[in-house]
């Protein structure tokens, strides 16, 4: 963990102002702190990865299942029904403040003030929906293979 990082603090339970909402092996939940309406969450994976834009293509299972638990805990909270009126996303690189991985999950979107609705607007320069960042990383090149030439041990014969 980075040891100055207030959500590895909220991810091992020393930081006691916040209450998570939800927790399992790989990930945390806890209230955003400026909440932007009713249900605003944070999912928040326990290692501590820098940023989104630090993810490859090998990251989209992580994305996914930040995604099911976002789901996972808007059904406990009883807005699982408000599907097509949500916000989901992460903050974008420089303008991310915490400098540790998490997925906003704001709904209702459109009770949003007009600051929030600007702060969290959909693939702006500083706000990537989930579902861009998934596209954006599936279409990123495939990581380079390296292959090694297959070079026969000093004194093999080559004939
Ligand atoms: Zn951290
Ligand atoms: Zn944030």
């Amino acid at each position: 963990m980075a040891s100055q990082c207030i959500f590895c603090k909220i991810a091992l339970g020393v930081d006691e102002k916040t209450k998570l909402t939800y927790e399992d092996e790989e990930f945390v939940v806890f209230p955003d702190i400026r909440p932007a309406t009713k249900h605003h969450y944070l999912i928040c994976p326990k290692n501590h990865i820098r940023d989104p834009k630090l993810l490859t293509r090998e990251n989209v299972p992580l994305v996914e299942r930040m995604l099911a638990v976002a789901e996972k805990v808007l059904e406990q909270q009883g807005c699982s029904k408000e599907s097509k009126n949500r916000r989901m996303g992460f903050h974008w690189p420089p303008f991310n403040v915490v400098q540790h991985l998490h997925l906003h999950v704001i709904v209702p979107a459109t009770e949003m003030s007009w600051l929030s609705s600007l702060i969290y607007r959909p693939n702006s320069w500083w706000f990537a929906t989930s579902d861009w960042l998934l596209e954006h990383l599936r279409n990123l090149p495939e990581p380079e293979r390296t292959t090694y030439d297959i070079v026969p041990p000093p004194g093999a014969s080559t004939g």
